[in-house]
C-alpha cells in the first residue's frame, strides 16, 4: 500500500494483503488526540499507536490509568517514540470483554530496523504484544472511559487494597488479575 501523506499512522499495515481504503488522520485518530474519548479498547489502542508515531506523549499519559499517570517517564516515552522508525500497525485481535471491565488488544506495531551505525537496515520487525485496557467510571458522572493499564509501571498497591482503577473492588480481583 502506498500511504499518502495524510494517511493515519494506525491505518498503515505492512502485512495486509488487501488494500482497504485507508482513513486520513483527520478522519481517524486526530479527533481522539484532540478531544474525543475512545469508545472501545481497539480505538484507544489505535489512537495510542498514532500518538507514538506523531510523538504525542501527553496523549499517551492521558490515556493511561489515572493512578499510573504520575509514575510514567514522559521523557523516556518521548525519546522512544522519536527514536523508533514506525512502520505500521496490525490489530491481531480485540477481545472487548475480558471480565467485567477489562478488554484486551493483541497487536503488532511494526518498525524499521537500523544497523549499528543507525542507518535503516531495510527490514521491518514487529513488537507483538497484548495490551490490557480497563473501563473506568467517572467519579462525578455515569460516564466511563477506557484506559491503558501499563504493566511496566510498578504500583505500590497490595493485593487486598482497593483497585487502582477506582472500581471499588480489591486490586487482586480487578486490575491485579491482568498485570
Ligand atoms: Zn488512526
Ligand atoms: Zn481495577
Amino acid at each position: 500500500m502506498q500511504p499518502s501523506l495524510h494517511t493515519c499512522p494506525c491505518q498503515i499495515n505492512p502485512s495486509a494483503e488487501t488494500v482497504n481504503t485507508a482513513l486520513s488522520y483527520q478522519d481517524c485518530c486526530q479527533p481522539y488526540h484532540e478531544s474525543l474519548t475512545a469508545p472501545d479498547a481497539e480505538r484507544l489502542m489505535r489512537s495510542r499507536y498514532s500518538a507514538f508515531v506523531l510523538i504525542k506523549p501527553e496523549y499517551l499519559v492521558k490515556t493511561t490509568v489515572p493512578a499510573q499517570q504520575g509514575l510514567l517517564d514522559v521523557q523516556a516515552i518521548k525519546s522512544w517514540a522519536k527514536e523508533t522508525d514506525w512502520a505500521g500497525l496490525e490489530i491481531v485481535e480485540h477481545t472487548p470483554k475480558l471480565g467485567k471491565r477489562h478488554a484486551q488488544v493483541e497487536f503488532k506495531a511494526y518498525f524499521n530496523t537500523k544497523d549499528n551505525a543507525g542507518n535503516l537496515a531495510g527490514k521491518i520487525q514487529a513488537h507483538h504484544e497484548l495490551s490490557i485496557f480497563v473501563n473506568v467510571k467517572d467519579k462525578n458522572s455515569d460516564d466511563a472511559h477506557w484506559y491503558f493499564l501499563d504493566p511496566t509501571v510498578a504500583m505500590t498497591v497490595t493485593q487486598k487494597q482497593p483497585c487502582i482503577c477506582g472500581s471499588g473492588e480489591k486490586f487482586k480481583r480487578c486490575c491485579g488479575a491482568y498485570i
